[in-house]
């Protein structure tokens, strides 16, 4: 049998574009998913600003329902690694790990990003406790706070402008003495007041308790450490895009991406390859947020309907 569509990674726009395929009627679907479904947010302990959601709720609460409400409408969930997915005519190949092939008239991908670890001392023991990759989700917890920013990128000096506006003091700590990010940026951070700047450091040590991080040791070039008392520590040191389903054997890609290695969509998450539709973190200026995320599977999934009512009829 081939599926009408099928959809690669079970976070919120994966489950959403579940969701949105199957109600509008489409009856053969899979989710392809290698974990547990709900995505990143899942190792959240709190999230709130997904719209309609008040009071404490974690990520996991968030999105325990979204699975059962998809597969109401009859969608099917394999738990499988997806190792690549190539194109054969109008036929995409849906590689698995165990070394099945499926096959589909469309595929929605949403595979996300993951932030890298700048690997310092009780990082992972306290992210999602105190670190953070978030400055949007997580850094309203620490209005009137001071919090340390870690990172010489533009996505560092804009997070640590945000948070300025939020938190009474940021400490930005880089490296190196130049950044990486825009110039214009670099201005705008040197002239934030409530922003310092630890040049030529690095994080040496972040430590804590049950409740959380208490502080931050930090190493400059000489070997010097400053302690620092923070309960929050946002790292942004670079971001992996999960695009490697989307590689060929010959090393290339399905369809185009640029060079940080987010997919290239249009206003319809549809990529350059026809039928291919890329949504969530993992598609080019990715907000990189739960409701985003599941607007991309809506958006992605209303076109597919059409896309293979066209195709078949
Ligand atoms: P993901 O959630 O990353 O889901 C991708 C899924 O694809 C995963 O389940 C993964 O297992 C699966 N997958 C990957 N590769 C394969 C493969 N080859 N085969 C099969 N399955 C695969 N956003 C907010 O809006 N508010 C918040 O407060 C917030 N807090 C956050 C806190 C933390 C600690 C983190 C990490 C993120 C937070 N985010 C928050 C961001 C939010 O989680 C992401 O923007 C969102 O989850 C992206 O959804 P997605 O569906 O694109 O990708
Ligand atoms: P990035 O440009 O790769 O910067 C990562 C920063 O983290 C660098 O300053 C790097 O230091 C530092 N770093 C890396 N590993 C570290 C470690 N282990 N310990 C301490 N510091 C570490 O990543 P990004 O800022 O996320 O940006 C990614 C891309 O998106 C870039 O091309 C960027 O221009 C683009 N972007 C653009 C905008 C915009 O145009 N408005 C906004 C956000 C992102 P070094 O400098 O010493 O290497």
């Amino acid at each position: 049998m081939i599926l009408d569509c099928a959809i690669i990674g079970g976070g919120p726009a994966g489950l959403t574009a579940g969701l949105y395929t199957t109600r509008g009627g489409l009856e053969n679907v899979t989710m392809y998913e290698k974990g547990m479904p709900g995505g990143q947010i899942t190792s959240s302990s709190e999230i709130e600003n997904y719209p309609g959601v008040t009071g404490e709720i974690s990520g996991m609460d968030l999105m325990m329902p979204w699975p059962k409400q998809c597969q109401k409408f009859g969608l099917k969930h394999d738990m499988v690694e997806i190792t690549r997915v190539s194109k054969d005519g109008d036929i995409f190949k849906i590689h698995k790990a165990d070394g099945n092939i499926d096959e589909a008239y469309s595929v929605i991908i949403g595979t996300g990003s993951s932030p890298r670890r700048a690997g310092f001392t009780g990082e992972d023991e306290f992210i999602g406790r105190g670190v953070s990759t978030c400055a949007t989700c997580d850094g309203f917890f620490y209005k009137g706070q001071e919090v340390v920013v870690i990172g010489g990128g533009d996505t560092a000096l804009e997070e640590a402008l945000y948070l300025s506006k939020i938190c009474s003091k940021v400490s930005l700590i880089h490296r190196r003495e130049e950044f990486r990010s825009a110039p214009n940026t670099v201005e705008r951070v040197k002239k934030t007041e409530n922003i310092e700047l630890i040049l030529n450091s690095v994080p040496d040590e972040v430590y804590g308790d049950n409740m959380g991080v208490a502080g931050i040791k930090v190493k400059n070039n000489n070997g010097e450490i400053r302690d620092i008392s923070v309960t929050g520590v946002f790292t942004f040191v670079g971001n992996d895009i999960n695009n490697e389903t989307l590689k060929q054997e010959n090393g290339s890609f399905l369809c185009d991406v640029n060079k940080q290695g987010q997919v290239m969509v249009d206003i319809n998450m549809a990529t350059s390859v026809s039928g291919l539709y890329a949504t969530g973190d993992m598609r080019v200026d990715a907000p990189k947020q739960v409701i985003s995320a599941a607007g991309d599977g809506a958006v992605a999934a209303l076109k597919v309907i059409s896309f293979v009512d066209e195709l078949l009829n």
